[in-house]
């Protein structure tokens, strides 16, 4: 027993574990403790000296399998209902606006037999915003007047998913498992399954959910921050101990997730886009206790395998998928979906079944042939790399992630669970594998022009199921040879990864550039301070050719993705041992970014250049890949409104940024034998900008230096590309689109054209205050949408306030008219903002902005960021602090004040449904 003297009463918590025993990342600084809290609570600590922020998140073993049956969704809304009010603080917007105003932010999720609830905040003001937090789990009010508006935004969550593919697919998966199993329950809830009852009211619903649920037993709390273990402890006790202790209710689930007909069937689904997909689904156990072993990971693994002579690149070459995934699908307490997803081709839509077979036979083979403890410990020396030089993940993503982790994992792996592989358990892999049978699966074909015949009620998919015939069972029995075969060693983890020594005359501190041919300047920086054998290397190409007309641009990305296409089996091996690539057209011209062990990132990086000079394109794949981008682009007015109109933004507003319908219509005109002759024209003008970041020497890049000259000539320098934005009063303020979605959305810009460090200080703080005000009175208040928010967003430093709202309930007018209610009122709010209000949010602003970087990633990125920013000092940041720290209140309020009345530099971007009629 540890004890803790806190104002007179003595607090207690039974110390489970503390940090030499868990199982942690040689890079992981933090310190961890485990402790039992009297009432039977577990809790993580974490003490990480630096953090300037605190993160704390509590798992609860309550879900959507909870619901009871004839209030299905209960659950989900009893999340939403715990941030409205308890009883020390009955405000609805208490929790929320504590939150915001102390630079933090908060989220929580209800999935199938758990709950997760999560916030961070600045250090300092921790204990006060637990006292908040903590009050959810024992003194809830659940009041009338929030359930009723609360409800809406339920209803609006809801609506905005009956538009979602993944989330109509899986209540089709739902309405075709077992009835008796809780999958089968609909999980978010609308309101005609959340309502008063006879005799018993929703509000009593949610008290009799909470009452047997919600108890200390079930749930496990994490606290991260710089407080000392004891401290935390202290904070754990005080703030949790209030929480019933209840009794660990009995959760066993005695039905199979499908019924015998439920298996061995095909089932057709319409989708609501042009997709063409092809899911296989063996019904495995459930895998909870196998986390040790990872059986199914390695079966996934071999399955998925996309280098040479793999099963993916025999249907990729019959021109049958573009895609393979292996390993997917839903898991729980007695079941384990294991999915084989691809996405097909044309072509293959009509081979389905022998595409089934080709997978039969990989079966048999991994059967046969691939259980190797060699191809086992090579799979555990990589995710042991990746282990031994983890980034560390951000507090606020390791809270709730240790949580979870606590309720599925021993005590000592909350860390190491995710990675640990003990060893090939055969019993267990041939479990599995006699599990994946023609009997014992479900196909689920997902197209269009799939004749149906039954209608999901809840959101309305078409779809059909349909028995296995015999044929189909023979063809998959027969297990017809292919001449695929199991991976070869993979020479990329032969080596262990180690960190190269620094020598003197290596830069250290921030980045250094080298102009090392007239059109290649290559900035390089040696940096271990994360101790980490990785880098990143970024290629920035300037390509005037490319960003000149919307049908280079279409084209490139077309080139960009058959080159990803053509690099991803020749480099499989790589990807797998932890090395990664993209390629990507944008505003200048194309990205290429790097990124892995630092002993083959430069060499690997050079292998891609070496592709790029001369790449042959197979007709048919080009087909395929112009096939799919086409079809992507053109569904962009079925996506939420919001994303199509923030990418409608970018395209009014910033240069050589185009619609990607042109884009569509464009690849539409292209021929191959055009495509082939007019390439390498797009690279005849170029200039280069090479980032190399972490741990790698500068004579590492020579070879990169040469590939690039040798493919580029890099020869003369290019004048820059001009990328400042449109001035918003150069364009019309009221914008329309008319989109393929039943919801209505409006983003209001404010932007302005000064690029001061001092003007974008204003827009961020404005940002910070008025995010609170802004959802709390059209979301909370007005219940308007889901999706309501604010956002900062700079355009080559211009700064951009984004106000944003999607709704199914109310149309663009109604939206905009909300909007300018609360501009109107900004005289108002900037009145009520106090001094002392503005001092913590510049705090939390000038905190932010000079945090140290939390990984190796986040700082290349952030220096990447600055070097194409043309911010070559690094100091950009910095002076954007200080500008804030030295702003003064009545400066700031001028300053808004004449942003909101400057009416020629704010616009209006509407989506409305194109079928939509304003008279209904
Ligand atoms: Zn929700």
């Amino acid at each position: 027993m540890m004890a803790t003297e806190s104002s007179g009463v003595t607090l207690s918590a039974r110390v489970i574990l503390d940090d030499q025993d868990i199982t942690k990342s040689p890079t992981d600084q933090r310190n961890y403790r485990i402790v039992e809290l009297d009432n039977g609570m577990r809790c993580v600590l974490v003490h990480e000296a630096e953090a300037r922020q605190a993160s704390a998140a509590l798992a609860v073993a309550a879900g959507h399998f909870h619901d009871p049956h004839h209030a299905q969704g209960l659950a989900h809304f009893l999340e939403h209902m715990l941030f409205l009010g308890t009883k020390k603080y009955p405000d609805a917007t208490s929790y929320q606006s504590f939150i915001s105003a102390h630079g933090g932010n908060h989220n929580a999720w209800t999935g199938t037999e758990f709950s997760n609830y999560y916030f961070t905040v600045d250090a300092n003001y921790f204990d006060q915003a637990l006292d908040r937090f903590m009050r959810f789990f024992h003194e809830p009010l659940f009041a009338q007047k929030w359930i009723e508006k609360e409800l809406q935004s339920i209803e609006s969550e809801f609506q905005l998913k009956r538009q979602d593919e993944l989330r109509r697919l899986y209540q089709v998966h739902k309405a075709t498992s077992n009835p008796k199993h809780p999958f089968s329950k609909f999980s978010v809830g609308n309101l005609s399954t959340l309502k008063d009852q006879p005799n018993n009211s929703l509000q009593q619903q949610l008290r009799d959910f909470f009452q047997r649920w919600y108890c200390a037993r079930r749930m496990t709390l994490v606290l991260l921050g710089p407080q000392s273990l004891e401290q935390l402890t202290e904070l754990a006790s005080t703030h949790a101990q209030a929480v019933k202790s209840g009794c660990a209710d009995v959760w066993d689930i005695d039905e199979p997730l499908y019924l015998s007909e439920q298996l061995g069937i095909e089932l057709h689904v319409n989708p609501i886009k042009d997709a063409r997909r092809l899911i296989v689904t063996f019904a495995l156990p459930g895998i909870n206790d196998d986390y040790a072993n990872k059986t199914t990971s390695y079966i996934a693994h071999l399955l998925g395998y996309e280098g040479p002579g793999s099963l993916f690149g025999y249907l990729r070459d019959k021109h049958w998928i573009n895609t393979l995934a292996a390993g997917g699908g839903i898991s729980g307490s007695n079941f384990k979906d294991f999915n084989i997803n691809m996405q097909l081709t044309e072509q293959g839509m009509a081979h389905r079944d022998e595409i089934i077979a080709a997978l039969f036979h990989y079966i048999q083979l991994i059967r046969e042939h691939g259980l190797n403890p060699w191809r086992y410990d090579e799979r555990r020396v990589g995710v042991m790399n990746a282990f031994n030089f983890q980034e560390q993940p951000r507090a606020s993503d390791l809270a709730p992630q240790l949580a979870v982790n606590l309720q599925h994992y021993l005590a000592e792996d909350i860390i190491f669970g995710d990675y640990r592989m003990d060893g090939l358990f055969q019993p267990k892999a041939h479990q599995f594998l006699d599990c994946m049978r023609p009997d014992n699966m479900r196909i689920t074909v997902i197209h269009k022009d799939l004749p149906t015949d039954s209608i999901e009620p809840i959101y309305g998919s078409h779809y059909a199921v349909h028995p296995l015939s015999q044929q189909q069972l023979e063809t998959f029995r027969a297990c017809t040879p292919t001449g695929v075969k199991l991976p070869d060693p993979n020479p990329y983890l032969a080596e262990p990864w180690q960190l190269q020594s620094i020598s003197s005359d290596e830069p250290t501190g921030l980045p250094r550039a080298k102009q090392t041919a007239p059109a290649l300047m290559s900035w390089h920086l040696h940096d271990i301070d994360f101790r980490q054998p990785k880098a990143h290397l970024y290629l920035g190409f300037q390509l005037p050719n490319v960003v000149a007309t919307p049908a280079n641009f279409a084209q490139t990305r077309l080139w960009c993705e058959l080159m990803l296409d053509i690099l991803n089996e020749q480099c499989y091996d790589a990807e797998i041992a932890g090395l990664h690539f993209n390629l990507y057209p944008q505003q200048q011209g194309m990205t290429l970014h790097v990124t892995g062990p630092a002993h083959y990132a430069p060499q690997l990086t050079n292998t891609l250049l070496q592709a790029m000079l001369a790449p042959e394109f197979c007709q048919q794949r080009w087909k395929d890949l112009r096939q799919r981008l086409m079809t992507n682009w053109r569904q962009a007015l079925l996506h939420k409104p919001l994303n199509f109109l923030f990418s409608h933004l970018n395209v009014q507003l910033q240069p050589h940024t185009y619609s990607v319908l042109d884009l569509a219509e464009e690849l539409e005109r292209l021929s191959f034998e055009d495509f082939c002759a007019s390439s390498p024209q797009l690279f005849t003008q170029a200039q280069v900008q090479l980032f190399a970041h972490g741990d790698v020497k500068a004579e590492q890049l020579a070879p990169v230096h040469e590939a690039l000259s040798t493919w580029l000539g890099l020869a003369e320098p290019l004048a820059p590309i001009d990328l400042t934005p449109a001035a918003l009063d150069t364009l019309p303020n009221k914008v329309t689109v008319n989109t393929q979605h039943p919801d209505h959305a409006v983003i209001a810009v404010i932007q302005s054209m000064q690029n001061s460090v001092q003007q974008q200080g204003v827009f961020m703080l404005l940002n910070q205050m008025l995010q609170p005000r802004f959802f709390a009175q059209l979301r909370t208040e007005q219940q308007l949408g889901y999706l309501v928010g604010t956002t900062y967003l700079p355009m080559q430093q211009y700064p951009h306030l984004l106000f944003y709202v999607q709704s199914s309930r109310v149309d663009n007018q109604q939206i905009e008219t909300a909007m300018n209610e609360f501009f109107d009122d900004m005289p108002t709010l900037l009145a009520d903002i106090t001094e002392e209000e503005f001092d913590k949010a510049r705090q939390s602003l000038t905190q932010q902005l000079t945090e140290k970087d939390s990984s190796l990633r986040s700082r290349s990125q952030r220096l990447w960021s600055a070097i194409t920013q043309q911010d070559h000092d690094f100091s950009r940041l910095t002076r954007i602090a200080s500008a804030i720290e030295t702003l003064t209140m009545d400066a700031f309020k001028a300053e808004s004040k004449h942003l909101f009345n400057n009416k020629s530099g704010q616009m209006f971007l509407s989506a409305c449904p194109a079928n939509f009629d304003r008279s209904r």
